[in-house]
């Protein structure tokens, strides 16, 4: 690549933390005109939590749709370089020459590994799955989930030292198992700097009067992803944790902890649409289901306006304009009870229902895991820098769609930067 003007050579590498749909939309971008990439992402896969839902809109495809697509983009291309287990310990120096040490956690599984599944089979360790949400558990020797790219099992570190460890290895006939992997730290230089990381789940615990943790039936609505999807903890049936009994009436909880000054004083974008969704799964499983969407303004922007349509029309969906005033379980039956106040009619609602999801929001991962360099935050901790670029979930609540409008976007910055330097 040369400078249009001078003919010199434009060199630099791009550096882009976090290998979710933001990231990995911004490193292809600049790839693919011809531009060096390092992308570093935390979990030992990438994808990022759109890996985590059943389906997404706007043509509710399973996920594996658009990043099968981006990870053989990533195979195939020689400027992109990918680093799992790997986060950022320390940025110095500024726009056009950053000094970057990171630091890759031990996989304790080689690039030999086939996906057999052997040490898997003979491990006996199980610990909570994580991905899912900890509704089910998961060996201790794992592939992260089945579309997991790149797929390359896991040791899990609590198990070295430990015979389950040996066992795994012995019983690999490729060798892939490394149980002397170590942390190891190296350097890079940038010449940019995309901060991709995304964001996490609003802790639903923290509400307490929406009831996340002390009864059984009460969801998050990424759980909810997770239920109905058939690689999922129930193989895709939308059952109660309580009891596995099917769900025919359920009830969702909007704006649960967003727009409240006392939690996330913004609108999360995304709920309203996530539950609007969420409504199809159970309806179309069940066609005797009926879900009730407690809100108190149902946000569908642009285009998503046609899908609310579908749903309202419905007749075995219904909309409560109120907010959730308190969340109890019948300790007999373990229905959940829901009581709230109808702001259309005055009247107070004291309803009873299978299973309860609360539509959390999102919360950007920096409010809890900040940028080891200089970067400026928003009042509610979302990166807005000029100089380490922001992109996604971590620069404001997006869908997948808009998401990857921002990071195309932002890939043309962070050429810029190398441009200009
Ligand atoms: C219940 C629910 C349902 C949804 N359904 C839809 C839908 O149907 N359609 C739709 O368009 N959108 C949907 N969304 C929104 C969608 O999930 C987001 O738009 C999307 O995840 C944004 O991608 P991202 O790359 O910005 O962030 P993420 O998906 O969060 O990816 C960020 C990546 O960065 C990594 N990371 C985090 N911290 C670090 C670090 N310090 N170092 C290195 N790596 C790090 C993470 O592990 C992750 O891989 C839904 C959201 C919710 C809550
Ligand atoms: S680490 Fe070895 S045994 Fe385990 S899945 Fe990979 S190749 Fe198979
Ligand atoms: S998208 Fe809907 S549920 Fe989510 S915060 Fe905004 S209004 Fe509330």
């Amino acid at each position: 690549m040369a400078d249009e003007k001078t003919g010199a050579p434009v060199s630099g590498t791009i550096l882009v933390v976090g290998g979710g749909i933001s990231g990995i939309t911004t490193a292809l971008e600049a790839a693919e005109v011809g531009y060096e990439v390092f992308i570093v992402e935390k979990n030992p896969y990438l994808g990022g939590r759109v890996a985590q839902l059943n389906k997404y809109f706007p043509k509710l495809c399973p996920p594996t749709c658009g990043l099968e697509i981006n990870f053989q983009r990533i195979k195939n291309n020689k400027n992109i370089k990918w680093f799992t287990l790997t986060e950022v310990e320390k940025i110095s120096g500024g726009a056009g020459n950053y000094d970057v040490t990171l630091k890759t956690n031990p996989r304790y599984v080689n690039n030999n590994c086939t996906c057999c599944g052997k040490c898997a089979e003979v491990c006996d360790v199980e610990i909570p799955n994580e991905f899912n949400f900890g509704m089910d558990r998961r060996k201790a020797a794992y592939l992260p989930h089945e579309m997991a790219f790149p797929q390359r099992y896991v040791l899990d570190q609590s198990i070295i030292g430990k015979p389950t460890a040996q066992k795994c290895k012995d019983s690999c006939a490729y060798n892939a198992i490394d149980l002397d992997d170590k942390a190891r730290t190296f350097d890079i230089k940038a010449a940019s700097i995309v901060w991709a990381t995304g964001w996490n789940p609003y802790d639903a615990k923290k509400m307490d009067n929406l009831s996340f943790g002390k009864v059984q039936n009460v969801i998050t609505n990424m759980m909810m992803e997770r239920l109905a999807a058939v690689n999922g903890p129930t193989k895709g049936k939308i059952v109660r944790p309580s009891d596995g009994k099917q769900v025919n009436n359920i009830a969702f909880v909007q704006c649960a902890g967003s727009r409240d000054d006392n939690h996330l004083p913004f609108c999360s974008y995304i709920c309203c649409l996530a539950s609007l969704k969420q409504t199809t799964y159970i309806r179309e499983a069940n066609p005797k289901s009926k879900a009730t969407i407690f809100y108190i303004d149902l946000r569908t922007p642009g285009r998503y306006e046609k899908f609310y349509k579908k749903v309202k029309a419905d007749t075995n969906v219904s909309f409560v304009k109120g907010k959730v005033a308190k969340i109890e379980e019948d300790t007999e039956t373990k229905d959940v009870i829901v009581t709230v106040e109808d702001t259309l009619s005055g009247k107070k609602i004291h309803e009873r229902f299978d299973m309860v999801v609360l539509a959390t929001g999102m919360e950007p991962s920096t409010a809890t895991s900040k940028v080891p360099g200089n970067a400026k935050y928003d009042e509610n901790n979302f990166v807005i820098s000029d100089e380490i670029l922001s992109t996604g979930c971590v620069k404001k609540p997006s869908d997948v769609m808009s998401s990857g409008q921002t990071a195309t976007g932002t890939a043309l910055k962070a050429i810029q930067t190398l441009v200009r330097r």
